[in-house]
């Protein structure tokens, strides 16, 4: 049976695919790294190699120790917003050090 490795975006640890799993996604299903736990959104799922994942949430360096980590939608729902400088922010804590971080809400637009 044919496996398909595909590395996680974030931690770099390798996932298989085997065909029966890719038999079961569809485009739109989310694979969650065994890693890291970052999850991923399937884009693209034809034959062979033609398989592509988008990775959700978005990455952010923490200005208080320098590490990256990754803003899932479950931390912003869960983040109290705050105004600073008359902009709002989502203040998460960052997994490495446990400090508070101020993330200023982007308006993506066409988003609703
Ligand atoms: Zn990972
Ligand atoms: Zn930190």
């Amino acid at each position: 049976m044919a496996t398909l490795e595909i590395e996680c975006p974030v931690c770099a640890e390798v996932l298989e695919l085997t065909d029966e799993d890719r038999a079961e996604l569809m485009v739109g299903d989310v694979i969650v790294c065994d890693s890291c736990h970052s999850e991923m959104e399937v884009t693209r799922n034809g034959e062979g190699e033609d398989f592509d994942l988008e990775l959700l949430g978005e990455m952010t360096t923490c200005p208080n120790c320098g590490e990256e980590f990754e803003v899932t939608e479950d931390m912003l729902a869960a983040a109290p917003v705050q105004v600073l400088d008359g902009a709002e922010v989502s203040v998460v804590s960052c997994p490495h050090c446990r400090g508070l971080v101020a993330l200023e809400l982007v308006d993506e637009g066409g988003l609703d």
